[in-house]
């Protein structure tokens, strides 16, 4: 099994995943072109397909003060550790692809400012071959 996996930075705060601190709490990505069989030339044309619209800043909040989910991730930052899901990548194009559909880049940025959709969010490390 290979042990290739970038570290995520995802400043999609609409992501039900997303917690402070730009991370991801998802345990697995995937990373797809925005259209089905198609290539990617711009990091614009990349998705996470992961991506799951939250209801808006307020459920965060109190999401953060819900016992479980407050509690893994304090005791995460507490530790210093980093949270990073799996990535899957379906942008074969991508200079960081690689055969099995993993990412061999040490970290990708994900955004997608006001997303409500999985097609708003890019991987911003995507660079073409
Ligand atoms: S948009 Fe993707 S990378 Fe960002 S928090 Fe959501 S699932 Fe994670
Ligand atoms: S950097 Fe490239 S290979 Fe890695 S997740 Fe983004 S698009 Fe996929």
């Amino acid at each position: 099994m290979s042990t290739v996996n970038p570290l995520v930075k995802c400043s999609v705060d609409q992501c039900t995943h997303w917690m402070p601190g730009d991370q991801c709490m998802a345990a697995k990505i995937a990373i797809y072109n925005d259209e089905r069989g198609g290539q990617s030339a711009s990091s614009a044309d990349t998705q996470c397909k992961s991506f799951h619209a939250g209801k808006g800043i307020g459920d965060y909040a109190g999401a953060l003060h819900n016992a479980n989910i407050g509690g893994t991730a304090k005791a995460a930052f507490a530790a210093g550790t980093q949270i990073t899901p799996s990535v899957e990548c379906y942008v074969d194009n991508c200079k960081y692809w690689k055969s099995g559909n993993y990412c061999h880049a040490s970290a990708i940025e994900v955004n997608g400012a006001h997303a409500a959709k999985t097609t708003d969010t890019d991987c911003n490390t995507f660079a073409p071959q």
